[in-house]
This record gives C-alpha cells, sequence and structure tokens, in this order.
C-alpha cells in the first residue's frame, strides 16, 4: 500500500514524501481514511505507531477542503487535539506543521508552565489547529481567551495517558463546553474500562482500528541484561557507554532524584548528559530534548513518564539503569529504540535487588532476556537484596483532589537539591515547584516491588491491571494540577 491510495490531496503527499515516508504504517492506512470519511474513531495505538500523521494528515485534509474564511474575518479554532504532555502536545504541532507545511491552515501549541501571552496573542491572530494540554486550554477556557463555538474536530490523543495522570474531571469540562456536532478521535495505547466509559460517552458509532500492541514489537529490539553490583551501576553505565562510543543514549531512571545524579556523575565522567523529569522546567526540557535530538548532548536521562512523547527516530541505545517497577513500562521503555519499523538495542543494568522485578517482565514479554557479565563489573554473589525505595516517585503530587495524608513530605532533587545540569545549566530543575504541589515521597519498604498506588490518588479502574503510572513528577509535568492552588 502506499500514500497515494489513501485519498489525500498533493500538498500531503508532497509533505509525507518530504518526510521520507514511503508507506503508511498499519494505524496510518486505516486511520486516514476512516477520519477522511468523517465519522468518529477508536483507535488503539501506541507511540511508535505513526498514529501522529494517522490523524493529522487527514484533519489537515478536511479542512483544507472547506474554504478559508474571508480576509479579515478571524480563524475560528477548528480541530483541537489533546494531549497528556507538553512533549507530545509540542511534537504533534510539530507534526501539524510538517505535514501541513504546503496548506495555508495555521496551527499553535499551548500547555502550562510557560506564559500564557504569546498563546493568547496566536488565538487572536487566528488559528485552525489547536494542541493542547487539558488544564492550560482550562484556563483559556475560563479566561474567554479561546472560542471553540467553531469547533469540527476534537482528538483526544493518548487517552489513557490522560486519565492515568489524573486529567478526567479536565477532559470532561472540555468536553462539556464543545459544540456537540463534531468528529471525535480517541486514541489510546490501552483499553481499560476507564476509557470504554469515555468513549461510550463522546463517540458516536465510531470506527474501530487496533494496531498491534508494542508488546509484539518486542522481537525487533535487541535486549540484553548485564548483572551487576547496585554500586557498580554508574561505573558499568560509563564504560559501556565509553567502550562502544555510544551516542544518543536515552537512559531511564525510576526516580527523578537518581536521574539527577546520575547525569551529575556521567557529566563527571566526561560523557555530557543532562536529566529530565517532571521536576524541571519546561525550558530545561525543552533544551535538553534539543540537545538529544541534535546529537550535542550524548545522553538523556530519563523518568518514565518524562521520555513519554519523546520522539526521535531510530533511537540507537535505551539503557535501563534501574529496572521499571511496572513490567509494561519497560516494553514502553525498550519500544523507543525500535521505533516505526527500525531496530534498536536495549540494555538493563540489573542488580540482585531487581530479581523479581526481571522475573515479571520476562513473564510479560514471554521470553527470557538474555544475560551478559561484562568482564570486571562480575556480580558479588554474596550480596544480599535490599528493597527498593522509591524516593521522589511517589504519584500523586498534583493529583486533583487527592490531598495525601500521613505520607512525608520530600522536595526532591528537582526541587532543591544540587541538581547541577551536565552542560550549559538549566537552573537544576524545579521551575514548575512554584505552581505545583510539591511531589511527596512514597517510600515503601519491603519486597522491592513498590506498590505503584498512591494512596488517595485514583479510584479503581486504573490502567494496565489496575496500576497508576504517575510518576509523582506528574506535579511538574501535568499542565495543570486541578488542585484549587493553580498559582498562575
Ligand atoms: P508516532 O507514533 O506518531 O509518534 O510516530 C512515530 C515515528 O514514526 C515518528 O518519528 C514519525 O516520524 C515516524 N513515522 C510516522 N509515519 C511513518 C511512516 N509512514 N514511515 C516511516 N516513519 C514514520
Amino acid at each position: 500500500m502506499s500514500f497515494d491510495s489513501l485519498g489525500l490531496s498533493e500538498p500531503l503527499l508532497r509533505a509525507v514524501i518530504e518526510q521520507g515516508y514511503t508507506t503508511p504504517t498499519p494505524i496510518q492506512s486505516q486511520a486516514i481514511p476512516a477520519v477522511l470519511n468523517g465519522g468518529d474513531l477508536l483507535a488503539g495505538a501506541q507511540t511508535g505507531t505513526g498514529k501522529t500523521a494517522g490523524f493529522t494528515l487527514p484533519i489537515l485534509q478536511r479542512l483544507s477542503e472547506t474554504p478559508a474564511p474571508a480576509a479579515g474575518a478571524k480563524r475560528p479554532v477548528r480541530a483541537l487535539i489533546l494531549t497528556p504532555t507538553r512533549e507530545l502536545a509540542a511534537q504533534v504541532e510539530e507534526s501539524v506543521r510538517t505535514y501541513g507545511k504546503y496548506l495555508k491552515l495555521k496551527s499553535t501549541v499551548m500547555f502550562g508552565g510557560v506564559g500564557i501571552n504569546p498563546q493568547i496573542d496566536a488565538l487572536r491572530r487566528g488559528v485552525d489547529i489547536v494542541v493542547a494540554t487539558p488544564g492550560r486550554l482550562l484556563d483559556h477556557m475560563q479566561q474567554k481567551t479561546i472560542d471553540l463555538s467553531k469547533l469540527e474536530i476534537l482528538v483526544l490523543d493518548e487517552a489513557d495517558r490522560m486519565l492515568d495522570m489524573g486529567f478526567i474531571h479536565d477532559i470532561k469540562r472540555v468536553l462539556a463546553k464543545l459544540p456537540p456536532k463534531r468528529q471525535n478521535l480517541l486514541f489510546s495505547a490501552t483499553f481499560s474500562d476507564e476509557i470504554k466509559t469515555l468513549a461510550d460517552s463522546l463517540l458516536d458509532k465510531p470506527a474501530l482500528i487496533e494496531v498491534a500492541r508494542r508488546n509484539s514489537t518486542v522481537e525487533a529490539i535487541a535486549q540484553k541484561i548485564h548483572p551487576v553490583d547496585r554500586d557498580k551501576k554508574r561505573e558499568l553505565l560509563t564504560h559501556l557507554i565509553r567502550q562502544n562510543n555510544w551516542f544518543q543514549v536515552l537512559v531511564f531512571s525510576r526516580t527523578k532524584h537518581g536521574a539527577n545524579r546520575l547525569a551529575e556523575q556521567l557529566t563527571k565522567d566526561g560523557i555530557s548528559a543532562l536529566a529530565i523529569h517532571g521536576n524541571k522546567s519546561q525550558s530545561a526540557r525543552t533544551r535538553a530534548l534539543a540537545e538529544f535530538k541534535d546529537n550535542t548532548l550524548q545522553v538523556l536521562v530519563a523518568t518514565d513518564i518524562a521520555a513519554r512523547g519523546i520522539d526521535i527516530d531510530q533511537l540507537p541505545h535505551v539503557v535501563n539503569f534501574d529496572l521499571p517497577n511496572v513490567p509494561e513500562d519497560y516494553v514502553h521503555r525498550i519500544g523507543r529504540t525500535g521505533r516505526a519499523g527500525a531496530t534498536g538495542e536495549a540494555v538493563s543494568l540489573v542488580c540482585v535487588d531487581e530479581h523479581q522485578l526481571l522475573k515479571d517482565i520476562e513473564r510479560l514479554i514471554k521470553r527470557p532476556i538474555p544475560q551478559e557479565v561484562i568482564a570486571g563489573f562480575e556480580p558479588d554473589p554474596t550480596q544480599k537484596p535490599e528493597p527498593i525505595l522509591r524516593r521522589s516517585q511517589g504519584g500523586g503530587g498534583a493529583r486533583q483532589g487527592a490531598p495525601r495524608q500521613g505520607a512525608p513530605k520530600q522536595a526532591n532533587g528537582g526541587g532543591r537539591g544540587p541538581a547541577k545540569p551536565a552542560h550549559g545549566g538549566n537552573g537544576g530543575g524545579g521551575g514548575n515547584g512554584s505552581r505545583s504541589p510539591k511531589p511527596v515521597a512514597a517510600k515503601t519498604g519491603g519486597n522491592g516491588a513498590a506498590p505503584r498506588k498512591p494512596e488517595g490518588a485514583r479510584p479503581a479502574g486504573a490502567l494496565l491491571g489496575g496500576k497508576p503510572r504517575s510518576e509523582g513528577g506528574g506535579a511538574g509535568r501535568r499542565d495543570t494540577p486541578r488542585t484549587g492552588q493553580r498559582g498562575r
């Protein structure tokens, strides 16, 4: 199948060809005709499947088919794309611009953590397509700086993540104010009961599309475990990066504090590294991503949630410095290397504390992961497992209506820690601290498999087997916590 056969117009095909895409991905070949038809759509697709082009291209086409308003008249917002994170919003809007470059449509992106005035100016000038995170969009709606009365198409992108991050009430408030007659597209990687309920209330006889989950593309990724002692991990990582001359290494850390510390240590080892997580300011995150993308930054250390939305083609190396607490996150993490057909390599540094986590992952992906002990880093067989402390990953710090009691407060690394940036200086994060409730540490003792559910954070029906998946850094990453203390 080629893009020509999907019914896309010439200016869109030209933009697609310029991107070097020759064949539509499965989600694109199904979603594009469905969206062009004008009906609602419920699509199961993860990041990396090409879903963004899957909805962006047909939206651009539909909007371009009807004439732009007469000169002088302001363009009404006709399409609204909601995303869970700022990074994803920025990337989706970049895609809108890329694919729409030969059309006359205008777009803008809006999220919290940055000034609202430029967004208001852009809206005043008139845009056809708005890509937004829910919190900031609500701000605009409340301030009446956005008029959505002419909205024709609504997209909820990564809807499961949006619910997971506690955006359901925000979404409902947005939906309540939209004109009823519109085309609705819902994209989600998973289909929990919560998503089904949302889909039922939102979609009218939707076309259903589900493309292969990432789990089934795990085969495309070379995976390896390096057993190592917990206090030798950093040294081993430096060794691997140097020895193999790795560039563009995405390293996952379980905690924000750990991410900061690791980036600092790598920098001391002479390897350029920055950390991104929910406590970093928007500008620090944007800059780190840009440097990572253009290869001036060798290593990006990220927490699970912060890494979502990083959209880099053919990311060559993913390293799990810590194994994730939730096995599905392993699949999300390593999937970053095998995007849209490209192969990649994922290595995990596993110490004695993480053996149970490794077992859970291998059970999920239904295969053992090959192990290789690196000479000089042989694990000490007498070392005893220790419980994994989930510092600064508390979850729910910003979740709405969930005042947490009893848990110790901890201003984590981004808030006040040294968190020296690896290069250039970015203020050590914490840029959002003034407007977000402080994340709370969920310290857990016991068996290492720390419970993911922060107390009071979330009702039953959470995704992926009922486990909430916020990193608590949601405090910073969420556009706007609906806690009544929206400091703007
Ligand atoms: P997405 O799932 O939308 O985040 O897209 C994942 C990556 O696949 C992006 O970096 C796109 O640039 C890339 N991509 C999207 N469509 C295609 C295609 N048809 N062929 C090759 N790469 C693609």
